[in-house]
């Protein structure tokens, strides 16, 4: 009796961690969205390969709309569901795309469409099938101009100044009246130009995306809970 009890109790246990399994995997269960727009003159500088112009677009664009979840913001991915159809791109909306949503890197703009929706898009396809999502990016893209608020704040691309998280925070917080994530890389230009000095705190790193979420529904921009770019200067150009 006692034996048959443990082995239910371990059954009941294992099928606990096998459900807690499931939903922590790429199988569509997430709490929000995080709306990422990049910065394309610093992707391409962060690029391995060059991208395909050598003056890349001046403005921000998206790179993606990413169901996340709190307990892991890189979950949900590469979820069972439909896979990219770029028949349901249709030609209003591909043009629109062209603009907010190019790939910087390549020019093959379909291509990233296609990796984001098959990476991403799929696992939110129960809240926003293929057409839904990409016509909510390039809706929100045109919300907010990222490029404009800074601007308007005396912040633009410059290869000598520096700011603060919250030099570049405060306007874009002040004009949406939501908190973004700001995202920076190592800048390549430095690490390259000091090659034997050790990593040091001063080092300003590279201003790449800027991360707007959003609720379960894609409909409210809500504020984001956590930050990004650790605590060094931060330049932009
Ligand atoms: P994630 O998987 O995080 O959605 O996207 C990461 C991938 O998107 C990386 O491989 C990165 O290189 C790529 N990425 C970011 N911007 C662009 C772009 O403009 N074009 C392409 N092809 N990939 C991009």
């Amino acid at each position: 009796m006692v034996t048959l009890k443990s082995s239910l109790a371990f059954l009941v246990l294992a099928f606990a961690l096998f459900l807690c399994f499931i939903m922590s995997t790429g199988d569509g269960s997430y709490d929000y969205f995080q709306f990422v727009q990049q910065w394309p003159p610093a992707t391409c500088s962060l690029s391995r390969t060059p991208c395909y112009k050598p003056r890349p677009p001046q403005i921000f664009t998206i790179h993606g709309l990413w169901p996340s979840n709190y307990s892991n913001p890189k979950r949900p991915s590469n979820c069972r569901g439909s896979l990219f159809d770029s028949r349901k791109v249709y030609p209003q909306l591909r043009l629109n795309l062209k603009i907010s949503w190019p790939n910087v890197k390549s020019g093959n703009d379909t291509e990233f469409w296609e990796s984001e929706w098959n990476k991403h898009g799929r696992c939110s396809e129960q809240t926003l099938n293929q057409m839904q999502y990409f016509e909510r990016s390039d809706e929100m893209w045109n919300s907010y101009n990222i490029t404009e608020i800074l601007k308007k704040a005396q912040i633009v691309p410059n290869a000598t100044r520096t700011w603060k998280y919250s030099d570049i925070l405060s306007p874009i917080k002040a004009a949406t009246n939501t908190t973004p994530i700001l995202r920076c890389k190592p800048d390549p230009a430095q690490s390259k130009s000091q090659p034997s000095q050790p990593k040091s705190p001063q080092k300003p790193q590279l201003l790449h995306e800027v991360v707007f979420c959003y609720d379960y529904h894609a409909k409210k921009q809500i504020d984001c809970n956590r930050t990004g770019c650790l605590n060094k200067d931060i330049s932009f150009q």
